[in-house]
């Protein structure tokens, strides 16, 4: 019989996105046999994540500031108010971030429309990016949501938000990866990198 500590450890790391049963109890017995800091220092890291942790009031990224205060993207006056990135997660915003090429302001989505997973409108943040133009000096929408059906949905759900509020709404280009071939590129890939071709 396995103590229900464990049990309960092992059904808790199993919610986790990517871990089954199996993985969850190898988990656990990991943390078992680890010296016992190694699992207070993950308890506590998790508790101040959860504690600490919070979303933008206007960016909606996450943001380790007092609450009610605004994160580094949208306070750092060396950035751009003309320009403003829509996304889907922070791990997309992550993602432009580290190409250091983007000096604009974010907005974070936290997912994109799926009406057969019932996502609609009212659950991303889209009220409040609605909200947000209305006083922001932004003139051009970058519209990053991903090239995938939902992404798709989304951008063109966005750009006909916009569009009327006189903004520039562009869409981020899609082709062929660096180091990628032509040769085994996919058929919409390569579609779609022929018809944003650009002057050379
Ligand atoms: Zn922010």
């Amino acid at each position: 019989m396995t103590p229900d500590a464990i049990n309960r450890l092992v059904a808790q790391l199993a919610k986790l996105p990517g871990i089954g049963e199996k993985t969850a109890q190898r988990l656990a017995f990991h943390v078992l046999r680890s010296p016992a800091d190694y699992a207070r220092g993950l308890a506590s890291a998790l508790l101040e994540v959860v504690d600490k942790v919070h979303l933008c009031e206007r960016c909606y990224s996450l943001h380790d500031g007092a609450p009610g205060t605004l994160c580094a993207f949208c306070t750092d006056p060396r950035r751009d108010d003309r320009l403003l990135c829509v996304v889907e997660g922070i791990a997309d915003e992550m993602a432009i971030e580290r190409t250091r090429e983007f000096k604009g302001r974010y907005h974070v989505l936290h997912g994109a429309l799926s009406p057969l997973e019932g996502v609609g409108p009212e659950q991303l943040r889209i009220r409040e990016l609605l909200t947000r133009l209305q006083t922001s000096d932004a003139d051009e929408v970058i519209v990053a949501t991903n090239p995938d059906v939902e992404g798709e949905a989304t951008a063109l759900y966005l750009t006909r938000l916009l569009k009327p509020l006189g903004l520039k709404v562009t869409r981020l280009a899609q082709g062929i990866p660096m180091g990628g071939d032509l040769e085994y590129a996919d058929q919409a890939t390569l579609a779609r990198a022929l018809a944003s071709r650009r002057d050379l």
